[in-house]
């Protein structure tokens, strides 16, 4: 039995809230998987999307303002170049295939959400975008500005040009960074999976989990990993990875099937992953950062004095590397390697590694400058 049949097998009596309504949530972030988008043999489901478009109408009259994390081009691509493995074959191919296929794509939402008096925008990003600080807070702009326009983004990677190592690879947590760059309430990732089980739910005596108030080891090693459709290269490891982006942003994030005509209207069983609270944008996103530019370790001393809300002083350091510029992120070790903290750098590389375990007067000598006041402050700093 496949992953998807399985579900639909598992889908009775479940939770039927409805999911992030515009009285609660005034910004909704919606992810659609690529097996939703594109059929087996490669055609764009067409009839499909327009159920979608009339429910997101149906939402922005109502006052929400949502935003769509699209898959799809890839897979749409590969069929039209006659590409082996759904154009995943090589990162060549899926960058063929994903240029040829994101502007059809691009196409067919414009046609659809036009059909209901919509204006739909497109923007392509890459893993840089959304975690270099400043292109981030470009992005984050541009986004509210298109939101509060009334105009409905069309979100995806820009896989033509990102190459393996800046890729987000998967949509899942590309969606989780766009809600936390547009401050959005909630997240709803559609696939073909309507939530989380407590183990593979091919597998006999498998439960759906309906809520997860926190993200601990336990619900980790429930998530299996791959693609169901094999279409997409999102699996639930990406999806979990992408609540906790999402709730440590301040956004629910939900886990649905969108195997309904209208899946944003009607209500179904799902998996809800419930957002921290108080958490800061900005931390939020110091926290999420998949990229590190370098480390930092520092002494038990140190350690403790962040736990105490402190900011970490070039005297606490005992070691910095890593080739990073000013504002970057560091991942900050204790004594054990373990990453205890991650804050932007007040220091270029070489000059933080020119007064690692320095103290003040010895620092001005060091650096030929007066120092900064910490290595890491503590208001760009968020423990783990
Ligand atoms: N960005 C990819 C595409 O448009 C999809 C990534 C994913 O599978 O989540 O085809």
């Amino acid at each position: 039995m496949t992953f998807a049949l399985a579900a639909a097998a598992h889908r009775a009596n479940g939770g039927t809230m409805s999911l992030f309504p515009p009285a609660t949530c005034s910004r909704l972030i919606v992810k659609i998987g690529s097996a939703l988008l594109v059929d087996a043999e490669g055609a764009v489901r067409r009839s499909w999307l327009v159920g979608i478009a009339a429910d997101i109408a149906a939402r922005t009259r109502a006052g929400q303002q949502v935003a769509v994390v699209s898959s799809g081009a890839i897979a749409l691509g590969a069929r039209r170049l006659g590409l082996a493995k759904g154009g995943r074959g090589t990162l060549e191919d899926a960058q063929a295939a994903a240029a040829t296929g994101q502007i059809a794509l691009s196409q067919v939402w414009a046609d659809v959400l036009g059909g209901e008096g919509l204006t739909a925008a497109q923007i392509l990003v890459t893993l840089d975008d959304l975690e270099h600080r400043r292109r981030y807070l470009n992005a984050a702009a541009t986004l509210d500005r298109l939101l509060t326009l009334g105009v409905v983004p069309i979100i995806n990677e820009n896989d033509s040009v990102a190459t393996e190592e800046i890729r987000f690879g998967d949509n899942d947590r590309l969606a989780a960074r766009v809600a936390q760059a547009a401050g959005a309430g909630g997240v709803i990732l559609l696939s073909d999976i309507d939530g989380l089980y407590d183990r593979n739910p091919a597998l006999p005596g498998a439960s759906h989990i309906p809520r997860v108030e926190r993200i601990d080891g336990k619900i980790e090693a429930m998530a299996d990993t791959g693609s169901a459709s094999g279409m997409g290269s999102g699996g639930m490891v990406s999806k979990i990875a992408a609540a906790r982006i999402a709730n440590a942003a301040g956004a629910h994030l939900a886990i649905a099937s969108g195997h309904t005509d209208r899946p944003l209207s009607t209500e179904a069983r799902h998996t809800l992953f419930i957002a921290e609270k108080g958490a800061s944008a900005r931390k939020a996103w110091l926290a999420g950062g998949l990229t590190a530019k370098g480390r930092l370790t520092i002494d038990a001393g140190a350690a403790k004095a962040l736990q105490g809300g402190a900011s970490l002083l070039a005297a606490g350091v005992t070691g910095a590397t890593g080739s990073f510029a000013r504002g970057d992120i560091l991942d900050i070790a204790g004594p054990d390697g373990r990453v205890v903290a991650r804050g932007l750098s007040e220091y270029p590389a070489a000059d933080a590694a020119a007064i690692v375990g320095l103290g003040r007067d010895a620092q001005e000598a060091a650096l030929g400058y007066a120092p900064r006041s910490a290595m890491v402050h503590r208001d760009h700093m968020v423990l783990l």
